[in-house]
Formats: C-alpha cells, structure tokens, sequence
C-alpha cells in the first residue's frame, strides 16, 4: 500500500484519512518537514486556506512542500487544498502563499455569500457509474486553467453552470469540493492510483 499523506495543520483531516483507508493506502499526518519527506503523495484537505498558509510558514513546510511539488510529488486538495495547490488566487489576503502546484487561477469564496454551502450531481472525467454527488461548502471555482491543465468537472446547471469545480494536471489533482464528507471513494481511489503510478506527465 502507498503512503499518502494528510496535511494536518488544519481542516478536515480524519475524513480523508478515513477515505484514504478504505481507498487502499495507509494515510498519515504530516504536520513536520519529516513526515512530508516520507509520503508517496499528499493531500490537502478543506479548512480555510488562508489559516493553512500562515501555518505552512509557522511549520517551515511552505519551502520544502513547494520543492516536493516541483519534484513530482503526487497531490490532491480539496477545497481550501484547492486553493493553496493553484499558482493564482483571487479574493484572498494580500499575504496568503500558493504552492503553484497547478497553473491555475481559483477564485476564493466564488459562490457568494448568500449560497454558503450547496450539493450538486457532477459527472467527473474519468470516474464511471452514477453522477457524483458533491459537496460545495464555501468553495472556490477555477477561473483559468493553464496548458496543460485538465477540467474534470464543471457545475451543470444554475447561475454558476460551467464553472470548474475539478482540475488534473500530471500528478495534482484538485476538486472545489468535498468528496471526503459522503462516503462516495472514487475521487480517494483516482488518487491513489495516481499516487501508485507516480504519474509524473506535467504539461
Ligand atoms: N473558503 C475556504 C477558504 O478560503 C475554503 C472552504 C473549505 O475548504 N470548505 O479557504
């Protein structure tokens, strides 16, 4: 089994060491430069991105997670991992880093505040069977998707229909919202077997 682990500075961890588990890897946490040297993938869960990057810097893991990216290093976030995993972000704090592990540009909060959380069917690039349920609490959406960059999902219907709410780009894979929350293993088990190949194809 891989070992695939979770960012656990802040957010919602348990859920997605849970869907690692039952998706065929062993998830751990990773709060030290140490543990992060010892995954075979990482996930960044949903939380707040703005608490996360300032927690990345307390932890001295902002550089060393920066380079293991560049390297190659196979992750996936989730909403506020999302955010923290794009090269751009709009409608953030002026001092909030990004880990420009995908060229994309996401936009914070996107939805507005009058739709705080919302579940949508979503048909998602590459996973079979029935529409995905997902999840949106506070999401952001992808605004621009560079070269390169897979969309995988977009909302179907209502005033934000087409927006991108899931992205591939080599080994990164990232969605707006949270499939660690409904027991439905198909994004977890996408990445593990990301993770396993250790694909490494960025455009
Ligand atoms: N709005 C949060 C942020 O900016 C993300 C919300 C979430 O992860 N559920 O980080």
């Amino acid at each position: 089994r891989p070992t695939v682990g979770v960012l656990a500075l802040q957010g919602d961890v348990r859920e997605h060491l849970a869907a690692l588990e039952a998706s065929g890897a062993d998830g751990v946490t990773v709060r030290r430069r140490s543990e992060l040297e010892a995954v075979d993938g990482l996930v960044i869960p949903g939380g707040e991105s703005t608490t996360m990057s300032r927690l990345l810097t307390v932890f001295e893991l902002l550089e060393p997670l920066r380079e293991r990216l560049r390297n190659g290093l196979p992750a996936y976030g989730s909403c506020a991992g999302m955010i923290l995993l794009a090269s751009e972000i709009l409608d953030t704090r002026p001092d909030a880093h990004c880990l420009s592990g995908l060229d994309i540009t996401v936009r914070r909060n996107a939805f507005g505040r009058q739709v705080d959380s919302f579940e949508e069917n979503l048909d998602f690039v590459g996973i079979e069977g029935e529409p995905m349920r997902a999840v949106f609490i506070r999401a952001p959406w992808v605004e621009r998707v560079g070269d390169g960059v897979e969309v995988l999902a977009t909302v179907p219907e209502g005033p934000a229909a087409g927006r991108v709410v899931a992205v591939r780009q080599g080994s990164v894979l990232a969605t707006s919202f949270h499939p660690e929350v409904t027991g439905d293993r198909r994004v977890h088990q996408l990445f593990v077997d990301m993770v396993r190949k250790g694909a490494r194809a960025r455009g």
